[in-house]
Order: structure tokens, then C-alpha cells, then sequence
């Protein structure tokens, strides 16, 4: 039998109001314990707490009848002053009676246990408390909502009927011939492995939402990076001096732009260099650069002769070229270079770093690019790197169920039955205690 938890579920510290929540079989009888008459359930009461004669607080006493609860079973929440002493002494009072202090997410992971939500549910509720950003919360209330686990259970019950299909040809072999039963099952299986391969192509967008998308900064060293950083974030977060090879290693700055978390990140200008500390310097901005979602190439417009510098490489099209100093730079000479990098898919914004005018423009554009490449039609497939995962594991079973389903139906019958077991995953229909670990671990304490 499970036994009866309890959690502080607000910050701790001084508050005008705190939430110790307890969940479990003993829920009633602690209330009555504490509080007297126990409220009717999901109606607020005002009650004196009292523990071995001692009066605790006046709170307000929230009762909730499983399985109409958060976690599924008996639960209830004292709202009291949010005094530390007065936390403490519930929270003694609590222990006194038998209640031991919940596991971080024990509360989500018995909600999950009793069915009240799945496991990409339950991630849900782990985003939005540490959503800081309009966009992690849409998407987090999302998932919350089902969005996400919705898709994957139309994907399970289009595998499911294949798989039925598949597996009447296995248990009746005389009756069909291979090539039959492969053209009844093909279509639904083409269907749903043209919408996982899309699905895939768009993968990464619910993992920027909520990890934030990556935006580096990088070319020759004074071109002008650090200040341009400066301008975007409106603060002194990067040195700008004269002195070529001041910023040596990568200055992430967060910064929400149209809703969406993104990190800017100023990069080690890219050089050849004899020094070690700024050759490390160098390589990591490299690596920062290549895995990151945007490149900004930043220009220096006064020094044209760098235009074929180093680190210029790393660019592809849809990347960007900042051609900055264009206060001092020549009009002819930048407007021949703009069209260089134009024709090799890139796209250009003229600045000058030193203005807020021209700065302030140029956050509007990388709004609206950073927007239009987050926000989307659908719901992202994937919010995490597991689901991700999944997600190809299901695909590459998939493939393969394709190809063997007009010879071998038994083994494509197998194929079917292992994507469908990738996909259950997501949502922790069947799973191991390990991914539910990894899962729940990450809560804090109270959730
Ligand atoms: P970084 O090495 O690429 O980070 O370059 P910095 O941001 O440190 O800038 C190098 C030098 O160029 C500094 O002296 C800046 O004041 C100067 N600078 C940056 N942007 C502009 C600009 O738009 N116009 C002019 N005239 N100077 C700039």
C-alpha cells in the first residue's frame, strides 16, 4: 500500500501565504487530525490547526476526494501564513503523524501512476514551472493539454490496426496471399511514415522553444560583436575595446524575443593565433557556431579585406551577415560586398553597432525571423531529446516494416509491433522504471 506524502508546494521562505500539500490513504484522517472537521471535498474551509494541544495557524483547508485529484488518490492542501516557523511546525506536525516528505515529483509521478496523466504530460507540468517565456508556456500548457500525446496515440492506433491486419495473414496463412495482405496494410503504414518523417524534419523546433534558440555571433576579431551583443541585450555584458582577441571564450547572454528564449552568444573572434588560451578560444567558438541555429557573421564594413576571412566558412544559406561600422564605411564599396554575400543565399542587414536606431531595427528582424522559424502550424512532435529519440527508433522499424511487408509478413509484423513499442515510450504507456526516473528526477520537490 502506498503510503501518505507531504511537500512545502510553494517557495520556501517568507510569503504571505504557504501550501503544504499531502497525498495518500491517510489524507482524511491527518486532516481531521489537524484540523478538525475535515471540509467537504474541493470546497475551501477556515480551520485552526492544532497538534498535541499546540495551535499552529488559522488556514484555509483544501480537501480533494481520489480520484478526483491531482495525483488520483486522497489529497489536501493547508493554506497557511507563510512565516518559516509556522511551515515548520505543520510540517513537524505532519511528520509526528506518520507523513513522510515526498520525493522530487513524487506528487506528478503518482498522478501519472494512477492514470490521471502520461508521461509526456507530465513533462508538460515540468516545463511550464520552469517556463520563463511566453513561448515555453503556450507549449508547455500544450503538452499539458494532451497536444503531443494526442499525435502519438492516432500514430499507435494507426500501427495497431496495421499490426491487426498483419497478424490475422500470420495466424490464418492459407487463406491470404503475402502481396494482399501487404496491400491492405501498405497504405496506413505509407500514411504514417510520410507524417513521421515530417514530423522529423520539424523536430528540433519544440526543443528550441523550450531550450531557447541559438544564435551565435561570430567573425573577425573588432568587427564589432561585442558591441553589436551589448546593443541586443541592453547591457554591458561583453568587453569592447580596440584590442583585437578580447573576447576569448563564449558570453551566452538570454534574451526573449517575440515571446520566444534565445541565447545570444558572443564568440571568440576567429583568427589565426599563436596563443594557446585564445587558439582554445577560437575552436570553441567554432563548435558553439556549427551547432547553433543561426550564424551571424559579423562584418567589419570599414576593413572590406576581410571579407573572405576566417570563420566565413561556417556560414550557410539562410545565415546571416551583420556588415557593421557602416557610419564610417564606404556606400559603394559595402553595397559590392552585399551583393557577394546576397548571392550566396545569405541574408544581409547593414548596421552600425554604435546606434541604437539601427540596433533596434535590427532586434525587430531577428524577431520576426526568430518567430517565424519557432511558431508553427502544429504542435511540435518533440519538446525533448527523448522524444526525438523515439521518434527515429519508430521510423527506422517503420522503414523496415515497409520493405519486408509484401515477403515476409511475419517479420514485418514484428517491425510494426517494435515501432509501435517507440512510440508508446513517448507517452509511457509501457515502459521501464529507468525512463520514468529520468523523467520524474528532474521535478522539484512538492510537483
Ligand atoms: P569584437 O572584437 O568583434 O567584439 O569588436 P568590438 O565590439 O569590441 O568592437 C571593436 C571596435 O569597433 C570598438 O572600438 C568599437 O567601439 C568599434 N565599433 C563597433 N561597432 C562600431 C560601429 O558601428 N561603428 C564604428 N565606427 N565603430 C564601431
Amino acid at each position: 500500500m502506498t503510503d501518505t506524502i507531504f511537500a512545502l508546494a510553494t517557495a520556501a521562505g517568507r510569503a504571505a501565504v504557504a501550501v503544504v500539500r499531502v497525498s495518500g490513504p491517510e489524507t482524511r484522517a491527518v486532516v481531521a487530525a489537524l484540523a478538525g472537521k475535515v471540509p467537504a471535498p474541493r470546497l475551501a474551509g477556515l480551520r485552526r490547526l492544532r497538534h498535541e494541544g499546540v495551535e499552529l495557524d488559522e488556514a484555509l483547508v483544501l480537501f480533494f476526494e481520489g480520484p478526483a485529484s491531482y495525483t488520483g488518490e486522497d489529497a489536501a492542501e493547508f493554506h497557511v501564513h507563510g512565516g518559516p516557523a509556522v511551515v515548520e511546525a505543520l510540517v513537524e506536525a505532519l511528520v509526528n503523524l506518520g507523513l513522510r516528505l515526498a520525493e522530487p515529483g513524487e506528487f506528478t509521478r503518482r498522478a501519472f501512476g494512477n492514470g490521471k496523466l502520461d508521461l509526456a504530460q507530465a513533462e508538460g507540468v515540468a516545463d511550464l514551472i520552469d517556463a520563463e517565456t511566453e513561448g515555453q508556456r503556450r507549449q508547455a500548457l500544450g503538452q499539458i493539454g494532451g497536444a503531443l500525446s494526442q499525435r502519438y496515440d492516432r500514430w499507435r492506433e494507426l500501427l495497431v490496426h496495421a499490426l491487426a491486419m498483419l497478424e490475422a495473414a500470420v495466424d490464418f496463412p492459407d487463406e491470404d496471399l503475402p502481396e494482399e495482405v501487404a496491400a491492405r496494410a501498405r497504405p496506413g503504414l505509407e500514411v504514417l511514415n510520410a507524417e513521421i518523417g515530417a514530423a522529423l524534419a520539424d523536430v528540433s523546433r519544440g526543443r528550441r522553444v523550450r531550450d531557447g534558440y541559438r544564435i551565435a555571433l561570430v567573425g573577425a576579431p573588432n568587427a564589432g560583436k561585442s558591441t553589436l551583443l551589448n546593443g541586443l541585450a541592453e547591457r554591458d555584458a561583453a568587453i569592447v575595446t580596440d584590442t583585437p582577441g578580447t573576447t576569448r571564450d563564449i558570453i551566452e547572454v538570454p534574451l526573449v524575443l517575440g515571446g520566444y528564449r534565445v541565447l545570444l552568444a558572443d564568440t571568440a573572434g576567429l583568427r589565426e593565433t599563436g596563443d594557446a588560451i585564445e587558439a582554445e578560444g577560437v575552436r570553441r567558438a567554432r563548435a558553439w557556431a556549427q551547432a547553433a541555429d543561426l550564424r551571424i557573421w559579423v562584418f567589419d564594413g570599414f576593413h572590406v579585406e576581410q571579407s573572405s576571412g576566417e570563420g566565413s566558412d561556417l556560414l550557410s544559406p539562410g545565415d546571416w551577415v551583420a556588415i557593421n561600422k557602416i557610419d564610417i564605411a564606404d556606400a559603394m564599396v559595402v553595397a559590392d560586398v552585399r551583393n557577394r554575400f546576397v548571392a550566396r543565399g545569405l541574408t544581409v542587414e547593414m548596421i552600425s553597432a554604435h546606434s541604437p536606431d539601427a540596433i533596434g531595427q535590427f532586434r525587430a528582424r531577428l524577431t520576426s525571423h526568430v518567430t517565424s522559424a519557432l511558431s508553427g502550424s502544429e504542435f511540435p512532435a518533440a519538446t525533448r531529446q527523448r522524444h526525438a529519440e523515439r521518434l527515429r527508433e519508430a521510423q527506422v522499424y517503420l522503414e523496415r516494416a515497409l520493405s519486408d511487408v509484401g515477403l515476409e509478413v511475419e517479420l514485418a509484423a514484428e517491425d510494426v509491433r517494435l515501432a509501435a513499442r517507440a512510440l508508446a515510450k513517448i507517452t509511457g504507456r509501457i515502459d521501464t522504471e529507468d525512463v520514468l526516473d529520468r523523467v520524474f528526477s528532474s521535478f522539484c520537490i512538492g510537483k
